[in-house]
């Protein structure tokens, strides 16, 4: 156990969580950070950012959360490549678990992000970012000219297709039932565009690939297990995202999906515990807006812990 008490812990390195870094380490709050199982956060596995300012030429994921880990521990970020496995925000000061030792701390940062849902078809891990990818707005612009396939019955599928058909030459919205969870504005919307075809009672069973990507899927019919092949470059799964907040055991308040709700600015329903990224994200989940949310965060801390005196 380490008897100090921290000013902040920052728990998630992705754009989030190095932002919050740099602000309250130039705030000279000495922050600590535990990166997590996977450091740099969602953006590793991409190769090509093209919509975060300040690149002009794109620059690939990793190249650039290692940048903001730079930039942060410069100001004196410390981080950690450890898992935060357990919280008690219950009483001042917080306790954070990390491998078995104990943390103690005024305030947290929690930005700890969201992961997609996958699909899990036959082939479907080896062609991530090689074709497949659960992010139109940051994958939309590789496609154009292409076919298309975005994959789910919601309101973010229908939002995906009608977005991607900007760049590509045909989108087919690929459904398993034929009752839409979107909203009856947002399918018509699709249901009319003439660039959308929708293919209901049909699953992916297997992504078909070449050395150069995905080039196309087997489609079963949910209904008689029929199959049927369709060619695509391209494929979009909208089929939902997952925060990660298992391990704050519901000790702030948090959405039916486990979304934590700010309560006052990027505060959470515990005093001194705060919020920013993706994990409070139910709508832009972008690096900017996760990097912006970081920064909002950081300030909030500072302030809050300056009240507090
Ligand atoms: C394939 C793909 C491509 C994308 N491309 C773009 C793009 O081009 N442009 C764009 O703007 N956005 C893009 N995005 C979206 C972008 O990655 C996210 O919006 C952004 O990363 C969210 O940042 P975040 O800091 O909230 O969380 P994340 O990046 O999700 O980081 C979460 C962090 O929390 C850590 N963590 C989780 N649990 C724990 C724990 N228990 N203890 C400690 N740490 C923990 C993880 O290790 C990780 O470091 C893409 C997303 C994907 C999946």
């Amino acid at each position: 156990m380490e008897d100090e008490v921290r000013n902040v812990i920052i728990i998630g390195s992705g754009p989030a969580g190095y932002t919050a870094g740099l602000y309250t380490a130039r705030a000279l709050l000495e922050p600590l950070m535990f990166a997590g199982y996977m450091s740099g956060g969602q953006l590793m596995l991409t190769s090509d950012i093209e919509n975060f300012p300040g690149y002009p030429e794109g620059i690939g994921g990793p190249e650039m959360m290692l940048q903001l880990r730079e930039q942060s521990e410069r100001f004196g970020l410390e981080v950690h490549d450890k898992n935060v496995e357990r919280v008690d925000f219950s009483e001042q000061p917080f306790k954070v678990w990390v491998e078995g030792e104990l943390f103690l701390s005024r305030s947290i940062i929690i930005c700890t992000g969201a992961e997609s849902i996958w699909l899990g078809a036959e082939g479907e891990e080896e062609q991530k970012g090689r074709g497949i990818s659960t992010c139109a707005t940051c994958d939309g612009a590789f496609f154009r000219d292409e076919e298309v396939l975005v994959i789910g019955g919601g309101d973010s599928a229908m939002e995906e297709a009608t977005f991607l058909t900007r760049f590509a030459s045909k989108v087919t919205i690929i459904h398993r039932r034929d009752v839409f969870k979107a909203s009856k504005v947002m399918y018509e919307r699709a249901l009319n565009n003439p660039k959308i075809e929708i293919k209901t009672f049909k699953t992916i069973k297997k992504w078909l690939s070449d050395e150069n990507g995905i080039i196309g899927a087997i489609l079963q019919d949910s209904r008689d297990n029929s199959e049927e092949e369709i060619s695509c470059t391209g494929a979009f799964i909208a089929i939902g995202h997952k925060p990660i907040t298992k391990f704050l055991e519901n000790q702030v308040e948090t959405d039916e999906s486990g979304y934590i709700i700010p309560n006052i600015h990027t505060m959470t329903s515990v005093p001194g515990i705060f919020a920013a990224g993706d994990v409070v994200d139910t709508r832009y989940r972008q690096a900017i807006t996760a990097a912006g949310m970081g920064c909002q965060a950081a300030i909030d801390t500072e302030k809050w812990l300056e009240d507090q005196h």
